[in-house]
């Protein structure tokens, strides 16, 4: 179990909280405004009405303790640089920021921050990966152009062997196959598909696009 601070509790902070605390996680709360704090002070280890650009503050809630501190100041982004730079001064060395623009970002760079998120770009980018690919269920971008997709296969599919669907795709690992509860890692190549499988399969962007064009065709 290990200790995290999350510093501005508005839609963004407050969900990242409370998925930190359903992962077992001790998870200090931190607003200036009563209201966000008083939403959720039940849901946290603590919760504590503060302004976090006061660096005495921070030293009192013993914030150096923490293992991460997630900034989700947003609007205010003079609070949030200030809020970083004092947790820098703590010697706290695992800050993860929600950065609101591109000047924002850059000062963040400039202040060694570990990871700056963008949180509507990101799920922005998600809805149109998945409207233009409407089978792609759920994508995770690994290093260097290659992803982990998982593709629900549909009723034109139905029916198609493994092979039939994924032989001319030799770029991409299938990684397993879910029907129902059960899984399987090695697919026969004359298994018989069926609407509602799972697919999980590896690769480069450019072979997933072609596979991808393929299933509509299919
Ligand atoms: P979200 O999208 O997460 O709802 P947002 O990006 O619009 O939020 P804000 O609402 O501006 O960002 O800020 C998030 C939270 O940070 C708010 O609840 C706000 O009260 C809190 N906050 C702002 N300044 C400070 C500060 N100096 N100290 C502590 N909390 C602060």
């Amino acid at each position: 179990m290990a200790q995290f601070a999350v510093i501005g509790l508005g839609s963004f902070g407050a969900t990242v909280a409370t998925e930190l605390i359903g992962l077992n996680h001790d998870v200090i709360g931190i607003d200036s405004n009563k209201k966000y704090v008083e939403n959720i002070s039940d849901q946290l280890t603590h919760a504590v009405i503060a302004d976090a650009t006061d660096e005495h503050v921070l030293n009192e809630l013993n914030i150096q303790n923490c293992d991460a501190v997630v900034v989700a100041i947003g609007e205010d982004i003079e609070a949030s640089i200030l809020c970083v730079l004092h947790l820098k001064n703590l010697g706290i060395e695992k800050i993860w920021v929600k950065a609101k623009s591109k000047a924002h970002h850059m000062i963040l760079t400039h202040l060694g921050v570990n990871k700056i998120i963008h949180p509507e770009e990101d799920m922005g980018v998600r809805i149109a990966q998945s409207l233009s690919y409407p089978m792609v269920s759920r994508y995770m971008a690994l290093e260097d152009n290659h992803y982990m997709v998982k593709v629900e296969l549909k009723e034109a599919q139905q029916g198609l062997r493994f092979h039939q669907l994924m032989d001319h795709a030799t770029d991409i690992k299938t990684l397993l196959h879910k029907r129902g509860p059960d899984i399987l890692f090695n697919i026969d190549p004359n298994m018989v598909l069926q609407k509602g499988d799972v697919l999980v399969v590896e690769g480069l962007l450019e072979p997933l696009r072609r596979l991808s064009k393929q299933f509509k065709t299919i």
